[in-house]
């Protein structure tokens, strides 16, 4: 009986740790995004360069008040209440077209900024497609729309070891906007790399790891090794002493990607990373969410300026939701690794 007791406690203790962990990494995780995204929505689309931004500001491309934020957050926020209502990937489909439509999941209820690649996959799903068959497949698809919004997948597979099983997850939250195996591969580059850092791996050892795991499972004549091929930069020791100048940050994905690292890799702090991202120019938004997404799983709650998290349009909505997603991500995690013993 003694036993039994102390093997609950601990059992308790090791459960009440896991969703603190759940809970520390999630919300700073997705709230490092938004932020990224806020900060970066007044000076998209600006030349290199010709700005300089060290605060959260108002107004600019969009003419949009401080603290709005744009497609990146509404489509996350699309996933993340989907995932909450045990939707499919056809219902997911359902949320981004109302967003489009109707200005689902906005700070005004009005939709301003859409990418070619999304929108295109939208109006093939109106037109009868099923989700799988509605993202774009050309070599022009390969976007950075796809990764910068499917974050809150790593919550769903924090536990989840076996690397084929979360491609396949990845691939398909990934293929209804952008269908090209480069995308794929570059949203489980984005995912793996997130999962690494909740689990406290350093950015050089996830990006290796990330490297040999792509190699361990599939042979050389793969697509996804062919497509890795693209990425090679990233994997390179020196990939971080990168001059500003060779670092792109054009919405093309392998930019994005690159662009996002080298800017988390070359900052001390949640801050730095996200204000060096933006200030890269031209997909500024997309670029800066990304990083901000890596600095928020890696440097945690207290490193996010709080003057920005207040500054937020719809933040408490947003708290609401985002506190429910980890509710559920943490119940799901305690299941996963404990099962349901004590029911
Ligand atoms: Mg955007």
């Amino acid at each position: 009986m003694r036993s039994r007791q102390l093997k609950e406690r601990w059992e308790d203790d090791n459960e009440m740790f896991l969703k603190l962990n759940v809970k520390k990494r999630l919300i700073p995780t997705l709230f490092g995004g938004i932020i990224g995204d806020v900060i970066g929505v007044p000076v998209e689309f600006k030349e290199r360069d010709t700005f300089f931004i060290d605060d959260m500001v108002g107004y600019g491309t969009y003419n949009q008040p401080l603290g709005t934020w744009s497609d990146d957050t509404s489509l996350t926020l699309c996933l993340i209440k989907n995932i909450l209502e045990n939707g499919t990937t056809k219902d997911l489909m359902d949320k981004f077209d109302a967003y489009y439509e109707s200005g689902y999941c906005t700070p005004f209820g009005q939709m301003f900024d859409i990418g070619r690649t999304t929108m295109d996959s939208i109006v093939r799903y109106k037109g009868g497609s099923a989700p799988a068959h509605c993202g774009g497949r050309s070599e022009m698809d390969n976007g950075n729309g796809a990764i910068m919004r499917i974050a809150p997948l790593v919550f769903l597979m924090h536990n989840e070891f076996d690397f084929l099983k979360k491609v396949k997850v990845i691939k398909e939250y990934t293929e209804i906007t952008h269908a090209h195996p480069r995308a794929v591969v570059g949203s489980v580059i984005y995912i793996e790399l997130l999962l690494r850092l909740y689990h406290n791996r350093t950015l050089r050892d996830a990006l290796k790891d990330i490297y040999e795991l792509f190699h361990e499972n599939f042979d050389a004549n793969h697509e996804y090794i062919q497509e890795l091929s693209h990425f090679t930069r990233i994997f390179s020791d020196d990939f971080l002493a990168t001059e500003r100048s060779e670092i792109l940050s054009d919405g093309y994905l392998v930019h994005s990607i690159e662009a996002a690292i080298w800017s988390f890799g070359n900052s001390d702090s949640f801050r730095d990373a996200v204000i060096l991202a933006v200030n890269l120019g031209a997909d500024t938004d997309t670029i800066a969410a990304i990083t901000g997404s890596l600095a928020g799983m890696y440097y945690k709650m207290k490193d996010i300026p709080e003057d920005w998290l207040n500054n937020v349009v719809l933040k408490e909505e947003l708290e609401t939701t985002i506190n429910e997603f980890y509710l559920y991500c943490s119940d799901k995690a305690v299941k996963d690794t404990y099962g349901d013993w004590k029911k």
